[in-house]
């Protein structure tokens, strides 16, 4: 079994800001990162709202918190972890490259897409239904789309694909959105962007194997290359439950101090019990459980 002194499940903002403090403090550090490096941010096109960072790219962002981790000697491991138990005052990590040791876990997993749940959605990913307007926008160059969501997520995905689409309908089951109102301003001023508010998807049309088009609750139809569901995210705690408790909607509960109820585990970031889920909130926590688990 390899040891280390803190262990950080996640190389998100969160977990690397943590890989940051605890390196630069001298802890020997491995972060494991099972998808992507960087989390959520690193499929953003802009971040504006980074205190001393004007406007920078979701990726420039990731890239960078992953060298400075780097550069203060954290190692990144990347695999999945599947489980994590006590033994004594050692806390496991169980992955497929074998267990990791250290009395200091961070577990800073974030959250991922939530579906829109409609019949057919599973299969129709890759075929038109999409999650990721950054990711999979280009391959609907000068095509028609439709976002569903209201939050932030869904006005800068339904900004970013009416740079590149020709029309765009942006669903919203409530007639205000969540999300940011400066984003749902510069978007009500794009010509070829049409708010479809309080309306739900209620069936996907494939035209062959592909996206067609939707039917509506209302029962109007849109004739669709492209859907990209904004919905929210949720969290994929599973494979802590049996270690840290978690709420009923599967965060890990930890208050500002990031304590689980397992000693020697925090919970940082949007992984964690909070009410705002952002950036500067993810690099608090990461400092936080950093500085808890490293004793300082
Ligand atoms: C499209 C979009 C735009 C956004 N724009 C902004 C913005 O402009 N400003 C802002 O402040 N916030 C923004 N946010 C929110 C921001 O991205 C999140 O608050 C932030 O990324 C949270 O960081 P985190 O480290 O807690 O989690 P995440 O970024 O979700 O990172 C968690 C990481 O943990 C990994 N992981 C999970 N489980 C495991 C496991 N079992 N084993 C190994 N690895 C695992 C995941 O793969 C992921 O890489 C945006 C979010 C999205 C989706």
């Amino acid at each position: 079994m390899t040891k280390y002194d803190v262990l950080i499940v996640g190389a998100g903002c969160a977990g690397l800001t943590a890989a940051i403090y605890a390196a630069r403090a001298g802890r020997r550090v491995a972060v494991f990162e099972g998808m992507g490096i960087g989390g959520q941010i690193a499929t953003s096109p802009l971040v504006e709202n980074y205190p001393g960072l004007a406007s920078v790219s979701g990726m420039e962002f990731s890239n960078s918190l992953l060298e400075q981790a780097m550069g203060f000697g954290a190692e990144l491991i990347p695999t999945m972890v599947s489980r994590l138990r006590a033994e004594g005052d050692l806390r496991i990590l169980e992955t497929d490259e074998g267990e990791f040791a250290a009395p200091a876990v961070i577990l800073a997993t974030g959250t991922h897409h939530r579906p829109l749940g409609v019949a057919g959605e599973e299969e129709m990913v890759g075929r038109g239904v999409s999650y990721c307007a950054t990711c999979d926008g280009a391959f609907f160059r000068g095509k028609t789309v439709a976002v569903v969501g209201g939050g932030s997520a869904a006005l800068v995905s339904a900004g970013m694909l009416a740079d590149l689409c020709e029309k765009v309908y942006l669903i919203h089951r409530r007639t205000e959105f969540r999300g940011e109102a400066a984003l749902a301003d510069r978007l009500r001023s794009r010509e070829n962007v049409e708010m479809v508010l309080g309306e739900t998807v209620a069936e996907l049309v494939k035209s062959g194997a592909v996206l067609g088009g939707v039917t509506l609750a209302s029962g109007r139809s849109l004739t669709l290359d492209g859907l990209f569901v904004a919905v929210g995210q949720q969290p994929d705690n599973a494979a802590f439950a049996d270690a840290v408790e978690l709420d009923e909607r599967g965060y890990i509960r930890a208050g500002e101090d990031c304590r689980t109820s397992m000693p020697g585990v925090w919970a940082a970031g949007d992984c964690r019990t909070k009410a705002v889920r952002q950036l500067t909130t993810a690099a608090a926590d990461g400092t936080t459980a950093a500085l808890a688990a490293c004793g300082v």
